[in-house]
């Protein structure tokens, strides 16, 4: 499957749509999730184009895995969270809502179920 320019996440790189931004780096951005399933759930993405994972080149896939783990590190000290959970997911049959890659951090606490 080919990479949409125009897809949400592309235009909130492009600024095109606001997003409330936590971190950047010349390769990586993250962000708020605007339906968040966990107080302090984000969104890390790479800023070059690529799909989800099936689609990334190994440097895409360190670069942004480099974020996902700084932000993981960041969210649990921000609110205090013992655990963290990162989801991802590939193409619609399995859960992809937003056609540029992206991992879901998800600062997480006993005994807090995620909201749908
Ligand atoms: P997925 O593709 O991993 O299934 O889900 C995409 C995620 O992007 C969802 O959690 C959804 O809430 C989030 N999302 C969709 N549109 C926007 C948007 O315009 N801004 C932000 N910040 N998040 C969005």
């Amino acid at each position: 499957m080919s990479y949409d320019p125009d897809n949400i996440f592309a235009k909130i790189l492009r600024d095109e749509i606001p997003s409330t931004r936590v971190y950047e780096d010349d390769d990586t951005l993250a962000f708020m999730d605007i339906m968040p399933r966990a107080d302090g759930h984000l969104l890390v993405i790479p800023k070059t184009p690529c799909r989800n994972v099936l689609d990334a080149s190994p440097e895409q896939l360190a670069t942004v895995m480099a974020t996902v783990q700084k932000m993981a590190r960041a969210v649990m000290a921000a609110f205090d969270a013992p655990g963290v959970t990162i989801q991802q997911f590939n193409e619609a049959a399995g859960g992809q809502e937003v056609f540029h890659l992206h991992f879901h951090i998800l600062p997480r606490h006993e005994d807090v179920r995620l909201r749908p």
